[in-house]
């Protein structure tokens, strides 16, 4: 039989084990909970994270230059968008940037970067065959800037390094071509100023001044070369007014083309008469009005009918002046029946300076080479554009198309 006491401590232990079961039961569902919590943290830590990369992808993507991360041992990690088109068709990923950029001169500033520990830019000029384009490399000598910036150190397998590599082609292009023109105007002006010099040199050491027949005739000459000088000058002011692309270096109004024509057949007039030239124009509509600079406009006229009539002083020569205007554009041409240009000399034809060798006109005194780049970029001024055919002995046509007019 059971005692008071002992009824009492059992109920007790009996107590004790319920709220012992109670506190298991409870710490139970407490550590189940607290997994489910860290788990759903991790979640959501994963989440924002991966949130974070699409968003940074989707940033660098982006740019318009091409963007790498690459680690510490030189593997690239990351690639944005332009990096894969730049590097078209070549794996970049997980490979070792020294292979990956293909040529070495692209990975020096990199190089350097991983090796230092500081940034470095580079200045690259390749030519066609080693651009990093490959097979779409069109524009021959190509350039690019390249820059790499150790990142600050960072938990997942840092530190990277990033580097940007930039199209500078078009800027390179513009340098260059400003370098031929002042290397090209000084040696163009040096010319005719060194036979200025010798004719005075002569005239006052030799003491020519005292003998006027010859003193006139040196005279004439160097009249001739300073004349050349200070068209030199003038065709190279056009064109820089044309080039600084301000709107306001055109007078845009209205003028009948046919005035224009009249005017320019005028100008070279004792010309046409002297080497007995035909000029033949043939508009569709006498009435012709464009909307443009009637300055310019005279000054492209001329300098392909001058073109023409220079190079082909024989008499006989036939010259062809036209417009046609159809839906969408105005057509206006010139033509000849002379020497021609020689394909090879075609795409040559509107940079300044240039002349063809061999041609009549070289015998004489020269022509400063800027007319045809004065003719294009007057015409592009005005948003049309100049192509060139020839086919020596039978034509050669200059054929300027100017849309919606
Ligand atoms: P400028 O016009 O400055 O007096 P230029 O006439 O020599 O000098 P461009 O008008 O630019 O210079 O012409 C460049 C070259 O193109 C000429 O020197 C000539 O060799 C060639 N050329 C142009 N038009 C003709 C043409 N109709 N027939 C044959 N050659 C031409
Ligand atoms: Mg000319």
């Amino acid at each position: 039989m059971s005692t008071g006491p002992e009824i009492l401590l059992a109920t007790l232990a009996a107590a004790a084990l319920c709220a012992l079961a109670i506190v298991s039961f409870r710490l139970k569902k407490l550590r189940q909970f607290s997994r489910l919590e860290a788990e759903t943290c991790r979640q959501r830590y994963q989440r924002e994270i991966d949130d974070a990369h699409s968003e940074r992808d989707r940033l660098l993507d982006a740019l318009g230059d091409a963007f790498l991360l690459v680690d510490a041992g030189g593997i690239i990690r990351f690639a944005n968008a332009a990096a894969h088109e730049l590097f078209r068709g070549r794996e970049l990923l997980q490979r070792p940037a020294r292979e990956a950029l293909l040529e070495p001169r692209l990975a020096e500033s990199l190089l350097y970067c991983l090796e230092t520990g500081d940034p470095a830019n580079s200045r690259v000029v390749l030519s066609q065959q080693t651009s990093p384009r490959g097979d779409l490399e069109s524009r021959g000598v190509n350039a690019w800037i390249t820059d790499a910036a150790r990142l600050p150190a960072h938990g997942d397998g840092g530190p990277f390094t990033r580097v940007i590599i930039r199209d500078v082609t078009a800027e390179h292009q513009t340098d260059q071509i400003r370098k031929d023109f002042v290397a090209n105007a000084s040696h163009e002006l040096r010319t005719p100023m060194a036979i200025i010099n010798g004719y005075l040199e002569n005239l006052l050491d030799d003491d020519m001044v005292d003998d006027p027949k010859m003193a006139r005739r040196f005279l004439s000459v160097m009249r001739k070369h300073a004349e050349r000088i200070s068209r030199i000058v003038e065709d190279m002011l056009v064109i820089s007014r044309l080039e600084s692309g301000e709107a306001a270096a055109l007078k845009i109004e209205p003028f009948r083309f046919r005035s224009c024509v009249n005017d320019v057949l005028e100008r070279l007039e004792s010309v046409i008469r002297a080497q007995q030239a035909e000029i033949r124009v043939t508009m569709d509509n006498e009435d012709l009005t464009l909307e443009g600079d009637r300055f310019y406009w005279t000054q492209v006229l001329f300098n392909l009918v001058e073109n023409a009539l220079k190079q082909n002083p024989h008499p006989g020569l036939q010259v062809g002046i036209g417009c046609r205007t159809d839906a969408g554009a105005t057509h206006i041409w010139v033509t000849d029946n002379g020497i021609g240009i020689p394909s090879s000399a075609l795409p040559h034809i509107f940079r300044r300076f240039y002349r063809v060798e061999k041609h009549h006109s070289q015998h004489e005194i020269k022509g400063t080479g800027l007319g045809l780049s004065i003719v294009k970029r007057a015409i592009e001024a005005h948003g049309g554009h100049i192509a060139v055919t020839s086919i020596p002995g039978r034509e050669t046509k200059f054929h300027i198309t100017l849309p919606g007019i």
